[in-house]
């Protein structure tokens, strides 16, 4: 039986990151989803809303399983006994990214394997700060999100019904916008 552990930030979780999961879950016997808790990344989510949307976003996924760890990737890894991590590529700056931290995962843990899937082009530019960024100003991100991440995104920056014209809202201030 082969178990393979997909770590990320996951906030939140999105239609690229769905893309891996199910694609891997058919690669492994089981496939654990674990929800960084602490990224050195400021978050939307916390840990708890962050594995939530996870599991009910793969929840059609039977040999899926999401967690939440701190500390060490590789650590986590062994606690689950995995054989192999996962992660998602878009583009050379992922490849290097990916190249790097598996050389000290490679050092650190070198019973595990890596195993890198490209995403499908519809989701080479997708990243979870520009959905972040999309969302805080209302605009149309159905393709890029699941149902209920689509719903906690609108609950986080007050947009209570998608159909409202965006000018009759109010909104909070958006975390993700930086001009000027
Ligand atoms: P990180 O783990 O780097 O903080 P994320 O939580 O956003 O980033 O992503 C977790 C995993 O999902 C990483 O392997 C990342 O490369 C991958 N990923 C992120 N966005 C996409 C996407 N659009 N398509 C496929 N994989 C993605």
């Amino acid at each position: 039986m082969t178990r393979a552990l997909y770590p990320g930030t996951f906030d939140p979780l999105h239609n690229g990151h769905i893309d891996i999961a199910t694609r891997a879950c058919r690669l492994f016997d089981d496939l654990i989803v674990a929800v960084y808790d602490v990224p050195p990344k400021k978050l939307l989510f916390s840990t708890d809303e962050r594995v939530e949307l996870a599991q009910a976003a793969l929840a059609h996924l039977p040999n899926v399983s999401v967690t939440h760890y701190a500390g060490l990737t590789v650590d986590c890894a062994r606690r689950h006994e995995v054989d192999v991590m996962v992660r998602g590529l878009r583009n050379v700056t992922d490849f290097e990214f990916e190249h790097q931290i598996h050389w000290a995962n490679s050092q650190l843990a070198p019973d595990i394997e890596l195993c890198c899937l490209f995403c499908p082009t519809e989701y080479a530019y997708l990243s979870a700060t520009i959905l972040k960024e999309v969302a805080s100003l209302n605009g149309d991100y159905a393709r890029w999100a699941p149902d209920n991440v689509r719903r906690a995104l609108r609950h986080k920056f007050s947009y209570p019904d998608p159909a409202e014209p965006a000018e009759k809202m109010t909104r909070t201030q958006s975390k993700f916008t930086h001009h000027g």
